[in-house]
């Protein structure tokens, strides 16, 4: 006789054998599978967000070495050569009809085709540079 599978039949998440019935909220056939379901999820995170913020580090180098350099404005064309990735800042909003964002503490505005009034917040708690 063929085994046909319920459409809604639980499956475990980790190594797909069908839980067995009762318990509607659980998910996973053993510890062992919740464990090593967990650990991967966690290591992919991991790896996720390690992706992300090198991408935040590697804006925020760029920004600040213009903001150092004196650059208030730069053509995104420019920036992108630099290794710059516009798609991940930390904030970006419309503050009349200007797109105001920031990465990190360096504040700029972005139009279509570059970024402008580029600096440094000031902020409160800043560490002193000379301890
Ligand atoms: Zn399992």
């Amino acid at each position: 006789m063929k085994y046909v599978l319920e459409e809604n039949e639980a499956r475990c998440l980790e190594c797909g054998d069908p839980l067995p019935y009762g318990r509607s909220d659980r998910k996973y056939c053993s510890d062992r599978c919740r464990s090593r379901y967990h650990n991967r999820e966690h290591l992919r995170w991991r790896r996720r967000f390690a992706w992300v913020t090198g991408i935040l580090e590697r804006n925020y180098e760029i920004l600040s070495h213009l903001v150092r350099m004196g650059v208030a404005s730069i053509a995104k064309t420019d920036l992108a050569q630099l290794g710059y990735n516009g798609e991940f800042l930390t904030s970006c909003r419309k503050i009349g009809r200007r797109m105001v964002c920031h990465c990190f503490d360096i504040r700029f505005e972005e139009t279509p085709s570059k970024i402008q009034h580029l600096s440094q917040d000031r902020l409160a708690g800043e560490p002193d540079d000379n301890h």
